[in-house]
């Protein structure tokens, strides 16, 4: 293996003045404060070997930014991914769902965490700070948890009881705070200065998205192919944008010929990428969150906001919103066939049934991202 395939060749390079920076436990954006991305590492899928091994994430290792033997990534895991792979009816064809709510924390934010709890400890982080809308804080809480690291996370009061027992649970420190989201993540980023912990953000950490871009690769193997559209709910984008490096590192490596159009759903009180979809915007522009069911979507200034929209173009896909009785429908229809999630979860179903994304013969897949019990009703 030559250096510059070596996975901790893997930079950080600035979205927004292209600087490039070595990951390091206390970096989480530029100096210029734009976001950064992954680049870096020659990344291998040996399909037949992979298939072989355990059905976890970390099967998918030779596209992992971890050297072989390093321990980090074993002290967090906890068998997460390969979601089971169902087939239901939504709007009246069939769509292959993949079971996210069956993660160990019961949402397809344990790919990210396990991910990123790892990259912590590999950069000698003993400390993390999370902010949420309650699953990334979730997961990020019980991988600390799993690693031996002390948590803090920062979430809005209005969180979901469910959502903050589970996190106290993890004995994370739970911080509640009276304001937006935005306002939670100030908190987090204050706290985060002040004491130089290592910011498990799965809005501005890349590596988050080397967890989240493994749903690509599985759906590449229970699909048998690639499917024509891929259906993801989209608040900071975390799911898009991980599907979207997925599968663009499975088109570079040569695996697959096309990738599938990306068509992200968000919630219609709190549409931010929506908005600049539909007026044909090149940025998205903060919006205000008009209140919504759907509360792991409702962002309503997303970091990486524009880079889920450059994304989905990219793909020649689409934006769509939905509202809150469309959701509940979905819901409904889908605990009807014996998938209970929670409202975030059912808003790619109901964009299904409403939208129609592509034809009427496309290969349709999406992840069912959260389990019903965490927000019940
Ligand atoms: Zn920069």
């Amino acid at each position: 293996m030559t250096l510059t395939d070596a996975p901790w060749s893997r930079r950080y390079r600035c979205r927004s003045c292209g600087a490039e920076h070595e990951p390091d436990a206390v970096r989480w954006r530029c100096d210029c404060h734009g976001v950064l991305d992954l680049v870096g590492g020659r990344v291998r899928f040996p399909l037949e070997e992979i298939r072989r091994r355990p059905r976890e994430l970390w099967r998918w290792s030779e596209a992992l930014p971890f050297d072989p033997g390093d321990p980090a990534p074993a002290a967090a895991a906890m068998g997460e991914g390969c979601a089971p792979a169902v087939t239901a009816d939504l709007g009246g064809r069939p769509v292959l769902t993949t079971l996210e709510f069956a993660s160990p924390t019961l949402s397809f934010k344990d790919r990210g965490a396990a991910v990123l709890v790892a990259t912590a400890s590999r950069l000698g982080a003993r400390h993390l700070v999370a902010d949420s809308s309650g699953n990334a804080g979730t997961a990020i809480a019980a991988y600390a948890a799993r690693a031996g690291l002390r948590c803090e996370v920062f979430v809005a009061a209005s969180t979901s009881p469910a959502k903050l027992a589970q996190i106290r649970a993890h004995r994370a420190e739970v911080h509640t705070i009276d304001g937006t989201r935005e306002d939670v993540a100030a908190a987090a980023v204050e706290r985060v200065q002040r004491s130089e912990a290592f910011y498990a953000s799965h809005v501005w950490n890349p590596f988050f998205f080397e967890g989240t871009k493994t749903w690509a690769f599985e759906v590449l193997l229970a699909a048998a192919g690639v499917p024509d559209v891929v259906v993801v709910p989209v608040g900071n984008g975390t799911m898009l944008l991980g599907a979207a490096r997925g599968f663009d590192e499975l088109l570079t490596a040569g695996v697959v010929d096309r990738v599938p159009r990306l068509v992200a759903v968000q919630a219609a009180g709190c549409a931010p990428i929506h908005a600049a979809f539909t007026a044909g915007a090149d940025e998205v522009r903060p919006t205000s969150n008009e209140g919504t069911v759907a509360e792991g979507i409702a962002i309503a200034a997303p970091p990486r906001g524009t880079q889920c929209l450059e994304a989905v173009r990219r793909s020649g896909g689409a934006v769509v919103a939905v509202d809150d009785d469309d959701i509940a429908v979905a819901r409904a229809e889908l605990a009807s066939q014996g998938l209970y999630v929670e409202p975030t979860a059912a808003a790619v179903a109901a964009a299904v049934g409403l939208a129609g994304p592509g034809d009427a013969d496309a290969v349709v897949a999406l992840p069912l991202c959260g389990a019903g019990i965490k927000s019940p009703g």
